[in-house]
């Protein structure tokens, strides 16, 4: 089967997925995925926001106001970053509020786990030569997670052949980006990306 029919055919059982929920997890049903075959770049965020979950965009609210922002500073037109690229999550449907309502509810191990098939077939079908993991959930798929953000936001990797390049959780709820000390380690983050872009021919 053609690359691109695999992935509509992946998208269409992504879609119909209600694995958590028959778990007995609250998820708001309805997976959010989007992205083409032939992307070079492959951005995984942690879950859909409420507001992705309705439009079913990545990224359509407040963070990605600010994700865009950053990679609108490495050189990319949202516009033809969204067209051109992959944009997916380590779990797929929106989890609800937090207990505390501070935020989003982080999804759990086993939500995690039974995502996981869906992610590791994205990045098999779609072959990104850059993947840029957004926030410690999805950064923990790349690089030890008890390592402090610190000592990974700035720096990148190699996996697989592909170059992996880390990004702190752009949302509202986080405070880590906003601290002037790591301000300096997005600038960073974001003059790798800007060099595997121009590495890219983009
Ligand atoms: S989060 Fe992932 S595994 Fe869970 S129901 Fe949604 S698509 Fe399925």
């Amino acid at each position: 089967m053609p690359q691109q029919q695999a992935l509509a055919a992946l998208h269409e059982q992504i879609r119909a997925c209600r694995k958590c929920q028959q778990a007995g997890y609250w998820i708001a049903p309805g997976p959010v995925v989007h992205g083409v075959h032939t992307a070079p770049i492959m951005t995984i965020g942690q879950a859909p926001g409420p507001t992705e979950a309705v439009v079913k965009r990545p990224f359509n609210a407040g963070s990605g106001k600010r994700l865009f922002e950053w990679l609108g500073e490495a050189g990319f037109d949202e516009a033809e970053f969204r067209v051109k690229m992959y944009m997916t999550a380590v779990t797929k449907c929106y989890p609800g509020r937090s207990a505390g309502g501070h935020g989003d509810r982080v999804p759990g191990k086993e939500e995690q786990a039974l995502c996981r098939p869906w992610l590791d077939r994205e990045m098999a079908l779609v072959n990104p030569r850059l993947i840029i993991p957004i926030g410690r959930l999805a950064i923990a798929l790349f690089f030890e997670a008890k390592l402090p953000l610190e000592k990974i936001i700035g720096t990148q990797s190699e996996q697989n052949g592909r170059i992996v390049v880390p990004l702190p959780h752009p949302s509202g709820a986080s405070t880590w980006h906003q601290m002037p000390a790591h301000r300096a380690l997005v600038k960073k983050a974001i003059r790798l990306i800007a060099k595997q872009r121009k590495l890219l021919g983009m």
